[in-house]
């Protein structure tokens, strides 16, 4: 990479962003002026944001440009002391600077090099959005630093005791940041509109690897003591720690996987066309601006597929299926280095532009490389989740979560984390591809990147730079009705994969009756293909058939999470008690949402396991990373 360019890069940066603080400081100030603090203690979180709808700092008046962390990382009593010390910079007037917390003990503050702590205030602490730390600041004020510890309500860290079910040898902690889970282990300005370089040193066991989305190191040293520096501007929800007996494979000069010493090969062999997607991404829409991307196989209680921290993706080892079907989710993570990391949503109501671009990139890397074939059965797949989200939510009253605009309003940004974002911005975009064309749509999406690099965005902002940019007016394509309309607009991209209908018309004769081919196996290995299988079976389909279909075809025994997972929950609303032992050791060993979740509910929705599912909640969810856990309790209507 040219350091020089990105130097002057930086500068132009920095003009930009003043220029664009120039224009939010008089509306800020009028706000500023209704802030009640006596109002905040009483009403409901909601009310008490006075800004923003998921963080009381008040970023326009004073932010974090860079944040340096010492901190140290206790196994045994599973907390982490840390010291934040925040350089800021005053936009506007103030005499005070609000960051956001939620589970943390508040030691002490400083200002500057005082040797005196000042008196700070802690605001009440709300359900999901926790409450405020008040620091008195002066006009001269440089740094603040925030003396303090972690709690056993950090929920954004999950520590893992070795035991034979995660197949841990030493301790483990990472951390998950998204939504706004940072606050939970660092005091922090915690808007993804804010963003800050940041620098960490790290005291660690000796026999433990620190990384962070950071510069990382490659191997252990002999002092437990590490130093990272993320010199790009994020915002904090990118914030990541993982510690743990982590060994490092080298994949090209750029990437590489981290993994637990038994893991590490495995995943270098599953992730090996890591470097080409890379090259495939940047072919694409533009240069790769985060030096590194390297991938750090998690435990298996890690909640998501992936989380695209910067340099250091985290991922789920059930990507880990032994052929390599399963990379989609890296060529999601390596999307977000634009579409996310580079681009930024600036409220949680416009996830859209994070997730939804990311789904459409992923799509065109896994073309790219595999071909169209491929990505059309990738997202056929996502397309029926979407139709079903879609469903569910219509039939629930939650229409207008059908928006890729959405109303977070009172409500945990995680709840925006649905398939609309994901696959209904996606097929936004899809449409948009055959409204103007490939070429003038991948032309448009590389200016996009390189004119909003390092900064956030909200949804009306894109709106304004699509109308200076792509002209539809001669197309259907209404870009307002995906935006603020519920469902899928009239004239949505249409995609059809043969194989496709060739396999779910061979379920709709197996559900039938009719037997299986002798000649049907997997070894395709397109796990799309039979998730189409699986999903195209009827709950109404004879138990010998499931027997049938598992002795020819072994779906239970595959290793392949996404295949189980659907084949487990066909067979729970099928009734068909075969597969006990095999759903309660998978749910006991995995801890990514996206699996928990039918699975749980296809328990609660049949009277005959429902107290099953819920006695294999109770022994799994220790496992789970407290974001699981959660969820799972939610949906199973348990109240702790
Ligand atoms: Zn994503």
């Amino acid at each position: 990479m040219d350091m020089r360019s990105v130097k002057v890069f930086f500068q132009l940066l920095l003009l930009t962003s003043f220029l664009l603080f120039g224009c939010n400081i008089d509306h800020q100030n009028e706000e500023a002026k209704t802030l009640d603090y006596e109002q905040i203690y009483k009403e409901k979180w909601c009310d008490a944001l006075y800004l923003r709808k998921h963080s009381f700092a008040n970023i326009n008046e004073v932010k974090t440009v860079h944040l340096a962390l010492d901190l140290t990382v206790d196994f045994d009593k599973e907390v982490i002391h840390g010291v934040a010390n925040h350089s800021i910079q005053i936009l506007h007037p103030t005499d005070f600077m609000l960051f956001d917390t939620r589970g943390l003990i508040i030691d002490k503050v400083f200002l500057d090099n005082d040797t005196v702590a000042v008196d700070f205030e802690l605001g009440r602490s709300y359900p999901t959005v926790g409450g405020f730390l008040k620091i008195p600041i002066t006009p001269k004020t440089n740094n603040v630093t925030i003396h303090y510890q972690t709690t056993e309500n950090s929920k954004a860290l999950d520590w893992l005791k070795p035991n034979d079910k995660n197949g841990l040898d030493k301790p483990f902690v990472y951390s998950q940041g998204q939504p706004i889970l940072t606050r939970t282990w660092i005091p922090i300005q915690d808007d993804p509109s804010q963003r800050i370089t940041y620098s960490a040193k790290l005291q660690v066991p000796k026999d433990m690897l620190p990384l962070m989305s950071a510069t990382n190191p490659q191997r252990k040293n002999d002092t437990g003591v590490y130093y990272f520096e993320m010199n790009q501007a994020i915002p904090p929800y990118l914030i990541a720690i993982a510690v743990g007996d982590l060994a490092f494979r080298s994949l090209d000069e750029i990437s590489g996987v981290y993994a637990l010493p038994n893991m590490v090969e495995i995943a270098r062999d599953e992730f090996q066309d890591i470097p080409k997607m890379i090259v495939a991404a940047q072919e694409l829409y533009g240069e790769y601006l985060w030096e590194r991307f390297d991938v750090l196989v998690l435990p298996a209680s890690f909640p998501f597929g992936g989380m695209e921290n910067p340099r250091l993706t985290f991922a789920t080892p059930t990507l880990i299926a032994g052929d390599r079907s399963l990379v989609s989710v890296i060529a999601h993570e390596l999307a977000h280095s634009w579409s996310g990391n580079l681009v930024t949503n600036a409220t949680w109501e416009d996830i859209w532009l994070n997730e939804g671009f990311t789904v459409y990139f992923e799509n065109r890397i896994m073309e790219k490389l595999y071909g169209k074939e491929i990505a059309d059965m990738l997202f056929l797949v996502e397309y029926q989740e979407l139709i079903e989200t879609i469903e569910k939510f219509k039939s629930q009253g939650q229409y207008a979560d059908t928006h890729l605009k959405l109303d977070l309003t009172c409500r945990d940004p995680d709840e925006g984390l649905t398939d609309i974002a994901y696959v209904k911005g996606g097929l936004m975009l899809k449409t948009l591809e055959e409204a103007i064309g490939r070429q003038r749509l991948d032309a448009f999406l590389k200016g996009y990147f390189a004119e909003f690099a390092f900064q956030t965005l909200t949804t009306e902002q894109f709106l304004d730079y699509f109308y200076e940019h792509v002209d539809v007016s001669n197309s259907e394509f209404v870009i307002e009705k995906w935006i603020y309309e519920p469902g899928i607009p009239e004239g949505a991209a249409e995609i059809s994969s043969d194989r496709f209908d060739a396999v779910i018309a061979l379920a709709n004769k197996i559900q039938k009756g009719e037997k299986l081919p002798k000649d049907l196996t997997r070894r395709d290995k397109i796990t799309q293909k039979w998730l189409a299988f699986i999903r195209a079976l009827q709950p109404d389909i004879d138990p010998t058939t499931i027997e049938a279909i598992e002795e020819q075809l072994q779906f239970a025994k595959s290793g392949n999470a996404e295949i189980m997972t659907e084949w487990f929950v066909l067979a729970i609303n099928a009734n068909f008690d075969g597969f006990r032992d095999e759903i309660a050791s998978f749910l006991t060993k995995i801890g990514r949402r996206k699996f928990l979740r039918p699975m749980y509910s296809a328990l609660r929705n049949n009277p005959e396991m429902a107290d099953w599912g819920v006695e294999i909640f109770q022994k799994a969810r220790a496992g789970y990373h407290p974001l699981s856990a959660y969820s799972i309790a939610q949906l199973l209507e348990i109240v702790d």
